[in-house]
C-alpha cells in the first residue's frame, strides 16, 4: 500500500517541540547532530516507502502458516526482513561494542514507527528482538551477552518473548511453566505459552526465545519467576545454530489482524535454558524488554494511524460526492473534522511518545533520577494512547471511505484489523492505566506535578504570542494537578475506577502542550491551525475525563454482577 514516511514532521518535532537538543547535547548522544538524525531518519524512511510499504497487504492476504511444524511466512516477508537487518535497522540503539550503533531511543522510536506505518506485521519481529537486546545488555552474563548480542543486532537471529499462558495473561504470577536446574549449570524449561508472537519463521536462521518458568523453590506469585534463554537450535562451539531444541510450535492463531505475524502456541519439553539474571527475580529483566516493547508498541499504534490518515485523506481528495469547493469530499464539514482530528491526534500521540524516548535517552545519558522517572510515567501514557489513537484514527479511516471503507479491496479496513491488538498486547490499555495510577504515582504524585509544572511554565512563556491557546492549556494542566492530588490521597484499590480516564485526560492535557509548542515555532503555518483546533475541539475532553476520575469508584462498584446480568 503507499505510504510516505513522515521524515519532515519528525524533524520538526525534534527540532522545536520534545527537546531532543538536551539529548544530542550530551557527551552519549553527542553524535547525534541534525544532519546525522536526518541522514538517518531519510534512508529509514525510503526502506519503509519503497521495500516495507508493498509487503503490508501481502501479510493480510497471505497470512503465516504452519507447515511440517516450520512456519512458513508472507511472501516477499523474507526479502523484507533481509532489507531491515542489512540495512543494521534491527537495532539502532544496541551497544558499539556488539555490532550496535549506539544510537538514541529516540531516534528508533521515530524508525519504529516508519515501519509500523509501512508493515506492522512484519515490524513486530526486529521490535521484539530489540526488546530482547536490551533485556540482555542488562541483565545477561558477559558470556550470554558475547554470544547471542552480536546474532541478534545483526538480525540474524530474532528473539520472542514468552509470558502468556492459558491461565496467565495479565495475572503473569498465576504462570505454571516449570524450570528444574541441569548438573551442568543449564536448565531444562517445561510448559506451554500462547500467543507468541513471531515464535518461529523462516526469516531467521535462530530464533532465541526469552521464557518466564519458575524454579522448584520459586515463591508462587510474580516474586518467584525466573527467565531463561530458550534457542530454537542450541548454539555449537563456535556460537553457529547446532542440534534442536526440545520445542515446538504447536499451532498458529487465526487472528481478526496482523495476519502476517504468526502468532505461536509453543510447547517447551524439557528444553534447554540459561538463566538471565538471578534466580527467582526474572520480572526484574523481563520489565526491561517489556518497558522497551510498550514504547515500542506505542509508536505501532501511531504507525498505523499514519498509514490509515495517508489512506483516508488520498481517498477523500478523489473520492466525489456532491459541490465541495475542491471538488472532493474533502471539502465537507464532516469529513474535514474527521482528517483535522486524525491528524492532530497523531501529532499529539507522536509529540508523547518521542518525549517518552527523550527522556529514557536523558536517563541513560545522565543517569538522573528525574529523568528515570519521567521516562517511567511517560511510558504507560505512550504505550496507551498511542495504541488507542492508532485504533480511533484507523477506524476514522474507514468512515471516511464510506462503503468503500468496509469493503475489504481498498485496505482501510486493514489497519483497523491490524492495530486492534496493540491495544491488547504488551499489557493491556486498562492494565497501562492501572500503572499509571498505582506504581507511577508511589513517589506521591512528584514526577507527574514537576511535568505539569513544566507544561503550566511553557503556558506562561506563550502568553504574550498565543493568549487563548496559552490560557486553555495552562487551565488544563491545573485541572489535572487539581485531580491528581486527590488521586494521590486515595487508597491504592479505589484508584483504579478512574484510571484509564485519568490516563486519556494527561494524554490530552501532554498533547494540547506539544500542539502550544509547535504553535508557538510555526505561528502562521499548518502546525498553528493544527493547535488552533486540537486545544479548542479536543482539548477539552479533558474535563469530562476529570470529572470520571473525580467521581470515584462509588457509583461504579455499586453496579452489581446481577445488575449487569439483568
Ligand atoms: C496477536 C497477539 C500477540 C501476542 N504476543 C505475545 C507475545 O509475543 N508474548 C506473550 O507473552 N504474550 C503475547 N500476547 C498475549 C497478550 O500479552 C495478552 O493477550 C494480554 O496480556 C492480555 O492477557 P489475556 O489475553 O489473558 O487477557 P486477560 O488478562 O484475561 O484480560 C481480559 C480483560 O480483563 C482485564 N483485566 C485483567 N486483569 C485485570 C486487573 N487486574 N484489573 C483490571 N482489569 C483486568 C484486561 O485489561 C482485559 O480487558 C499476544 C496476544 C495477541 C492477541
Amino acid at each position: 500500500m503507499p505510504y510516505t514516511a513522515p521524515v519532515p514532521e519528525f524533524t520538526f518535532l525534534l527540532d522545536h517541540v520534545v527537546g531532543f537538543d538536551a539529548v544530542a547535547g550530551t557527551e552519549r548522544y553527542g553524535d547525534a547532530s541534525p544532519d546525522m538524525v536526518g541522514a538517518v531518519l531519510t534512508e529509514a524512511g525510503k526502506l519503509c516507502d519503497e521495500v516495507l510499504a508493498p509487503l503490508n497487504r501481502n501479510g493480510d492476504l497471505h497470512p503465516a502458516r504452519l507447515e511440517n511444524g516450520v512456519v512458513r511466512t508472507s511472501p516477499g516477508f523474507a526479502e523484507g526482513y533481509r532489507a531491515i537487518a542489512d540495512g543494521g535497522w534491527v537495532a539502532i540503539t544496541a551497544a558499539p561494542e556488539y555490532g550496535g550503533m549506539g544510537l538514541p531511543v529516540t531516534v528508533s522510536t521515530a524508525v519504529n514507527e516508519m515501519m509500523s506505518g509501512a508493515c506492522l506485521a512484519l515490524q513486530l519481529n526486529p521490535l521484539l528482538t530489540q526488546g530482547q537486546i536490551d533485556a540482555l545488555e542488562h541483565h545477561a552474563s558477559d558470556e550470554m551477552k558475547a554470544l547471542y548480542l552480536p546474532k541478534l543486532i545483526s538480525g540474524e537471529w530474532a528473539g520472542t518473548m514468552n509470558l502468556t499462558e492459558p491461565q496467565a495473561g495479565s495475572d503473569v504470577g498465576a504462570l505454571s511453566s516449570k524450570a528444574e536446574r541441569n548438573d551442568d549449570g543449564t536448565y531444562a524449561v517445561t510448559g506451554q505459552k500462547i500467543f507468541i508472537s513471531w515464535g518461529d519463521g523462516d526469516v531467521t536462521e535462530n530464533v532465541c526465545h526469552l521464557v518466564l518458568a519458575r524454579l522448584p523453590d520459586g515463591k508462587p506469585g510474580t516474586k518467584g519467576i525466573s527467565l531463561f534463554m530458550v534457542p530454537k537450535y542450541l548454539p555449537d562451539a563456535q556460537g553457529n545454530p547446532g542440534v534442536a531444541n526440545s520445542l515446538k510450535v504447536v499451532s498458529l492463531e487465526h487472528k481478526m489482524g496482523l495476519h502476517g505475524s504468526p502468532t505461536c502456541v509453543m510447547s517447551y519439553e524439557g528444553a534447554t535454558g540459561w538463566l538471565v539474571g538471578e534466580e527467582h527475580d526474572g520480572m526484574r529483566a523481563m520489565f526491561t524488554m517489556m518497558n522497551n516493547a510498550r514504547l515500542s508498541v506505542g509508536a505501532q499504534g501511531i504507525g498505523a494511524a499514519e498509514g490509515a490518515y495517508q489512506h483516508a485523506l488520498a481517498y477523500a481528495l478523489e473520492r466525489k460526492q456532491g459541490p465541495t469547493p475542491e471538488g472532493g469530499i474533502v471539502g465537507h464539514a464532516d469529513v474535514r473534522r474527521m482528517l483535522a482530528g486524525m491528524k492532530a491526534d497523531i501529532f499529539a500521540a507522536r509529540a508523547i511518545s518521542l518525549a517518552c524516548a527523550v527522556a529514557i535517552d536523558m536517563s541513560r545519558a545522565t543517569e538522573s533520577a528525574e529523568w528515570t522517572a519521567r521516562a517511567a510515567l511517560l511510558t504507560p501514557i505512550a504505550k496507551a494512547f498511542g495504541t488507542d489513537v492508532g485504533i480511533s484514527v484507523s477506524e476514522q479511516g474507514v468512515q471516511v471511505h464510506g462503503g468503500m471503507g468496509y469493503v475489504e479491496e481498498t485496505g482501510a479496513a486493514q489497519f483497523y484489523r491490524d492495530v486492534r491488538v496493540t491495544a491488547i498486547y504488551e499489557g493491556t490499555n486498562g492494565i497501562q492505566a492501572m500503572d499509571l495510577v498505582g506504581r507511577k504515582l508511589m513517589d506521591g504524585g512528584e514526577a507527574a506535578n514537576r511535568l505539569l509544572d513544566e507544561i503550566e511554565a511553557n503556558a506562561e512563556a506563550a502568553r504574550a504570542s498565543l493568549p487563548d491557546l496559552a490560557g486553555a492549556v495552562w487551565d488544563a494542566a491545573e485541572s489535572l494537578r487539581e485531580t491528581l492530588d486527590g488521586l494521590v490521597a486515595q487508597k491504592m484499590g479505589e484508584r483504579f475506577g478512574g484510571a484509564v480516564p485519568f490516563l486519556r485526560a494527561f494524554a490530552r492535557v501532554l498533547g494540547g502542550h506539544f500542539h502550544l509548542r509547535a504553535a508557538m515555532a510555526d505561528p502562521e503555518g499548518t502546525h498553528r491551525r493544527l493547535a488552533d483546533f486540537y486545544i479548542t475541539r479536543l482539548l477539552p475532553e479533558h474535563t469530562g475525563l476529570l470529572a470520571q476520575v473525580s467521581a470515584g469508584d462509588e457509583t461504579l462498584m455499586a453496579i452489581t454482577t446481577e445488575d449487569l446480568a439483568a
